[in-house]
């Protein structure tokens, strides 16, 4: 094919693409717009995950009517004007191309009104072109309505999850803007159902107890730096108070809300000693920094900036969080110790301490018959079998024996249920209020009967019976952060069957009678993949006899 300039409307679509990944992109920009425009209030609605409908609803400053066509041309901004601009942002636009990137793959319709104008202005745009104008009142501020999000870009609509999945998303982006903004008023209605609303009297735990409910809020602690550099404030939650994913830290810089790899570690190593491995804290962090200190040009969607003085922002956080910590009297360490405590044996043996141990890597074959020999620091179950010597993590083996059995009974739809007699009710972010729906059919047939309550209220009222023992609200919860995750690949049964036996399964440092050291190493034997987790871990280290005898230098 030879060389030729694309089309004009190829190349806004191609353009629209980078800024619109899918609804919830839509949804920002339109509230960054909005903020923008100084709204003190913000009304979000969605139907359909967004393809159906998305309507922003504001009481900024409106767009005069003279300009309001003129808003939907490429790089039509009135943000900034010129070179020096570019270098010192202090809106959440700039680039002037959100609004023709919709209209390029939406039907749009947009009403505003300024507070000069005597008159407000419609327009209807389709393909990005304006297909009907008219004068028409409101009071001040700006609506704008997106109809057939990706109608006509069939690739893009391919790649959308199910309509709550893409309301889910889009409920927790909103949240964010909501933690952003605490003085700004938010409401977010989904497909006609109250998400949540904030109340807009700037008072960032209020909106922390509207989203995450009002335990979290409790137990979130005040942050407040004047550094040189940057000036950080917010919330950070108690070490008592944590989560199994980075999902609940959400960093604003200058108000932008971002995705900071950088920022996230600074956190972290605050909390360091102070969590248990997998545990992640709650966070509402704000810096800022003057704006010449960060490029936010970086990406067409804005969700990343880059920091002139990395090192020092780093350190900023790090120094914040552990202030705010520290001036805690509850601050306390929770971090189990797993040493090793004691050697329990059934007959006595010897071995040597300090010697290197050679890791065999261990095909996905059934296990030989092994006889349990003891327990280590109540965390390992110490075999022998034909080929040597087995360590068994007791938490992996019991969730690969539990993982396979779950499964087995919801492929046969035997699923063991255990009703409560006394419901257990939980509040839900509207994140996974979106999760929850998106997955009530497969939760049903694992055995969940939860149901609304009220205003992001459930009550639990069956569990699957393995999980009668468990922490039913954290189970929940890590189940439906599951499900959320992008990163794992697995289709939903799976995860649901490896967060039902990661909680039921026996932990670490739980002591196992010798009766229940014979049963796993049994239970073990029959898995179909005794060597892994269902996360993929290993579930033994595996010592040869081989091995032994050359360690031991009794190979000639
Ligand atoms: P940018 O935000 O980068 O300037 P957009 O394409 O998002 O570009 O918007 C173009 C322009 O339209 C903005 O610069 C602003 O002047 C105007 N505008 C868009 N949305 C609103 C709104 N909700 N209220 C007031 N003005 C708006
Ligand atoms: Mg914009």
């Amino acid at each position: 094919m030879p060389i030729k300039v694309l089309a004009p409307e190829l190349v806004s679509k191609i353009a629209a693409g980078e800024v619109v990944e899918r609804p919830a992109s839509v949804v920002k920009e339109l509230i960054e717009n909005s903020l923008d425009a100084g709204a003190s209030q913000i009304n979000v609605e969605v139907q359909g995950g967004g393809i159906g409908l998305i309507r922003v609803a504001d009481n900024g400053a409106g767009i005069p009517a003279s300009e309001a066509g003129l808003a939907f041309h490429r790089y039509a901004t009135s943000k900034i004007s010129n070179l020096a601009d570019l270098g010192n942002i202090r809106s959440l636009g700039f680039r002037g191309e959100a609004l023709p990137s919709i209209a390029a793959v939406a039907e749009v319709e947009i009403l505003t009104q300024t507070s000069s104008d005597t008159i407000g202005s419609y327009l209807h745009l389709r393909n990005g072109d304006i297909v009907g104008k008219e004068s028409r009142s409101r009071p001040q501020g700006t609506t704008i309505t997106v109809r057939r999000l990706f109608r006509y870009l069939p690739a893009r609509l391919k790649f959308l999850k199910s309509a709550n999945t893409e309301n889910s998303h889009i409920a927790h982006l909103v949240s964010q803007y909501a933690l952003a903004f605490p003085e700004v008023r938010f409401s977010l209605l989904l497909d006609k159902h109250l998400s949540f609303s904030t109340t807009g009297n700037g008072d960032l735990r209020d909106v922390v107890s509207q989203i995450y409910g009002v335990e979290v809020a409790q137990g979130m602690l005040n942050l407040e730096e004047k550094g040189t550099l940057a000036k950080v404030s917010g919330l950070i939650s108690l070490p008592s108070l944590s989560r199994s994913n980075r999902n609940y830290l959400s960093f604003f810089v200058n108000r932008r809300w971002i995705r900071s790899p950088l920022l996230t570690r600074a956190t972290e190593q605050a909390y360091h000693g102070l969590l248990m491995d997998g545990k992640h804290p709650i966070a509402v962090i704000n810096v800022s920094l003057p704006s010449e200190e960060v490029d936010v040009n970086v990406h067409p969607a804005k969700a990343q900036v880059k920091f002139r003085q990395e090192q020092a922002v780093f350190a900023g956080i790090e120094k914040a969080v552990k202030g705010a910590l520290s001036r805690t009297p509850v601050a306390s360490t929770r971090t189990v110790p797993l040493t090793i405590t004691s050697w329990q044996w059934e007959s006595p043996r010897m071995i040597r301490d300090n010697e290197p141990i050679f890791i065999t890597p261990l095909p996905t074959i059934r296990l030989p018959v092994l006889r349990a020999l003891g327990q280590l620091a109540n965390t390992y179950v110490i075999a022998e079998g034909p080929e040597g010597l087995y360590l068994i993590d007791q938490h992996a083996a019991h969730e690969r024996v539990l993982y396979e059995r779950i499964l087995a009974q919801w492929s046969q739809k035997q699923v063991e249920v255990q009703g409560l007699l006394q419901p257990i009710s939980c509040e839900l972010s509207p994140r996974e209020e979106g999760i929850l729906k998106a997955s009530k059919e497969i939760l049903t047939q694992f055995g969940f009967a939860i149901d609304l309550f009220g205003n992001r209220s459930y009550l639990i009222r069956a569990v699957p019976a393995v999980l009668v023992k468990a922490n039913i609200i954290e189970a929940i919860s890590m189940l439906l952060d599951n499900l959320a995750s992008r990163e794992n690949p697995s289709p939903w049964e799976e995860r649901i069957a490896q967060s039902l036996a990661c909680h039921s399964a026996i932990r670490a440092g739980q002591q196992l009678s010798n009766d229940e050291m014979r049963e796993l190493i049994k239970q073990l034997e029959e898995a179909q993949q005794p060597r892994t987790c269902p996360h993929g871990r290993p579930t033994m280290i595996h010592l040869s006899s081989h091995q032994l005898e050359r360690e031991f230098g009794r190979m000639g």
